[in-house]
């Protein structure tokens, strides 16, 4: 089971537990606190997802001739992007996406020079 349904399986327990134990209300304030910080902790701990045009292979493949490959011109060979809530809500995640949007410009300058 991967980490993020773990973590929503253990706030959807608490969540449970707190709900029956007291009012809705309180279960719904509890989850109000545990989910943020659930995403929180999980962005601090994968700040990076795979590319979604490459899977995270870091190479484009041709569609005609699929062993022949590229690399990857959207996540620029890296096979990775940062996360939405990282890039929004920490500052090494806004330096890490500025840093990834340069080298994507960078590679796609590359793949136009080669033509
Ligand atoms: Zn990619």
């Amino acid at each position: 089971m991967p980490p993020l349904a773990w973590a929503a399986l253990v706030t959807a327990i608490f969540y449970g537990v707190i709900a029956n134990a007291t009012s809705s209300t309180v279960g719904l304030i509890a989850l109000g606190f545990a989910g943020p910080a659930v995403y929180w902790l999980s962005l601090k701990l994968h700040p990076n997802t795979n590319c979604r045009h490459c899977r995270g292979t870091a190479r484009h493949r041709g569609w005609l001739f699929n062993y022949a490959h590229r690399p990857c011109v959207q996540c620029a060979g890296t096979g990775r992007h940062v996360r939405w809530g990282y890039r929004t809500f920490f500052s090494d995640g806004k330096k890490a996406y500025a840093l990834e949007q340069e080298a994507r410009a960078k590679a796609k300058a590359a793949l136009r020079k080669r033509h």
